[in-house]
């Protein structure tokens, strides 16, 4: 068991009428401030401001946090384990540069600051790791199991990775010795089937009901043998196809569980695991692109008020290409064309070689410029623009074209190559090619993302609003799509109705912006009048 730690957090101290902190947590009045806009027939927009108050009260004891993966002897499953107790035992090895201690680099909440305000006396900026921004688990706290549908040690399961180097990986097995996933749910039809190989560690049958019930037992067991205030689980098994979204088989929570009951061929390992989380009350996420998420699947977390989160890891590509497409677009550049190609040797790579399971991960990366093609008009031209020039009637604006190739290179293990281009219109119908060659280590990219994920998701469990305008009084849980994760996530499950925001930028702001308002705080913008005036 892990030693109960102090939780980080708690070095802020706000001091303000609207915030106000006690014994069970802290209490903070925040303002929304934001604008309508309404777009008159002659074209102009009439912006209305609107404001609207809230109270947050965030609980602080954060208690001790289990994470259970699903896919826990893959790739990132190895790593994040390995990652943990590296940093928990302070183990350090020895690389050919030198001696390498262990850290949490690439971890947002862990080693990355937010400007919280000016020194008084210098002027100058104040940050603080978003880690100390509220009570938070600390990496190192985590109690981590999970399940793997191959039953092999995870000791064998960390050398069958090869991420890592031998000098760590030594120190560790000590470590490791003797851990082994739980047996898991195999549907072949769901994940290529160059993976059956691998399938030795199952629960029995195939009757999806009784398997519903055991994951959900595991949660349960999991949670009291190792004396877990909380648990979080979350997906890093392997893609699987798109679930077809079948009427009255997966479009409703109850069809849901009652095709669950009946064991209908449709319903994915993964969307079990996701049923067994809600109907435990713990957080989902799922770090692979697929289609997890169904209708009737977030029906559920709705019903129950659990959280929910997804898809797929943002951890390379894509998150480059979020900052570029951006950078262009703002610059008021136009990208004609993205094309990407990767290649990869890890198992992930396998996987993803099978067309189905391809499909997933192509729809998964193909969206990610959208919202910022959207939000410029004056560059792309709308469907309605398109319309009206052209006589013919027009369903789709401007866009330019993307395609994704994702190729298995045994060679290359789990090191990565993405090459991107973007071919842009310049001015006076000049053009610019931007090439970008991105090779890294994709397990240790995804494994800081995981841990980001879990730490905030467990976090906004413990968050909890209510609205001071339309005055019930009541306090209520966040609602059920944690799309405040968008950050950490390639496809960011949204509320439906609500647009998805995929720049990296504004989702980032969103998470600052979001933990500065449970502390009552205003978000610090950019403006910096004090500089500008006299
Ligand atoms: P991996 O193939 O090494 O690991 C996946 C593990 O899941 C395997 O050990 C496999 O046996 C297990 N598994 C398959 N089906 C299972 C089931 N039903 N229940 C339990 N275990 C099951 O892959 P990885 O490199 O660790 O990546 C994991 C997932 O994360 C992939 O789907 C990948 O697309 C996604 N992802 C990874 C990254 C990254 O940078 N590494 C980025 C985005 C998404």
């Amino acid at each position: 068991a892990t030693a109960r730690r102090t939780p980080e957090g708690g070095l802020i101290k706000v001091e303000s009428d609207s915030t106000k902190y006690e014994e069970e947590g802290i209490r903070a009045k925040y303002t929304d401030r934001g604008a309508d806009v309404v777009k008159g027939a002659d074209g102009k927009f009439t912006v209305k401001k609107t404001e609207k108050n809230y109270e947050f009260f965030t609980k602080s004891n954060v208690g001790k946090v289990g994470l259970m993966l699903v896919g826990l002897g893959g790739n990132n499953g190895t790593t994040v384990l390995a990652t943990h107790l590296a940093n928990k035992h302070q183990i350090s090895w020895r690389t050919k540069d030198g001696l390498q201690q262990p850290n949490y680099i690439g971890s947002v909440v862990r080693a990355s600051t937010v400007r919280l305000g000016v020194d008084p006396e210098t002027g100058k900026d104040v940050f603080v790791p978003i880690s100390d921004m509220l009570p938070m688990v600390h990496p190192n706290d985590f109690v981590i199991g999970g399940w793997d549908i191959s039953g092999v040690e995870m000791v064998q399961a960390m050398l069958r990775a090869k991420v890592l180097e031998w000098d760590l990986q030594r120190q560790l097995i000590p470590h490791m010795q003797g851990v082994k996933p739980l047996p898991s749910i195999y549907y072949p039809d769901f994940i290529a089937a160059n993976q059956a190989d691998r399938a030795d560690n199952l629960i029995p049958g195939d009757d999806k009901q009784s398997h519903l019930e055991h994951i959900r037992n595991d949660i349960r067991q999991f949670k009291a043998d190792n004396d877990l205030d909380s648990v979080v689980v979350l997906w890093t098994a392997n893609t699987e196809r798109y679930a077809d979204i079948i009427e009255g088989v997966n479009d409703t929570s109850d069809n849901l569980l009652k095709s669950i009951k009946e064991s209908h061929e449709e319903v994915s390992p993964s969307t079990l695991f996701a049923v067994a989380s809600i109907l435990e009350g713990v957080p989902f996420i799922n770090g692979s692109p697929q289609n997890t998420f169904v209708p009737g699947c977030i029906e559920l977390a709705e019903k129950h008020q659990t959280f929910i989160g997804g898809d797929d890891f943002k951890s390379g590509q894509t998150k480059v290409k979020s900052v570029l497409a951006e950078f262009l677009v703002n610059a008021g550049i136009k990208p004609l064309s993205i094309s990407s190609y990767n290649h990869l040797g890890n198992n992930d790579g396998k996987n993803l070689s099978s067309h189905r399971q391809f499909r997933s991960k192509e729809i998964s990366k193909s969206s990610v410029v959208d919202d910022m093609v959207a939000a410029n008009h004056v560059l792309y031209k709308t469907a309605s623009e398109l319309t009206a020039e052209s006589g013919e009637v027009t369903k789709k604006g401007e866009h330019p074209d993307h395609i994704v190739v994702i190729k298995h290179v045994p060679a290359v293990g789990d090191s990565k190559r993405a090459i991107d281009e973007y071919y842009s219109e310049l001015l006076m119908g000049g053009r610019n090619v931007m090439n970008i060659f991105n090779e890294c280590e994709d397990s240790l990219l995804a494994t800081p993302l995981i841990f980001d994920l879990a730490i905030l998701a467990e976090l906004l469990t413990r968050v909890q609003y209510k609205s001071l305008d339309n005055g019930d009084g009541e306090y209520k849980p966040l609602y059920s799509i944690l799309s405040l994760l968008s950050y950490m996530l390639k496809a960011p499950l949204v509320k439906p109705g609500t647009d998805v925001v995929n720049s990296l930028n504004r989702q980032r702001n969103a998470l600052e912006q979001f933990l500065k308002a449970c502390l009552g705080l205003e978000h610090t913008n950019d403006l910096l009048l004090d500089t500008r005036i006299w």
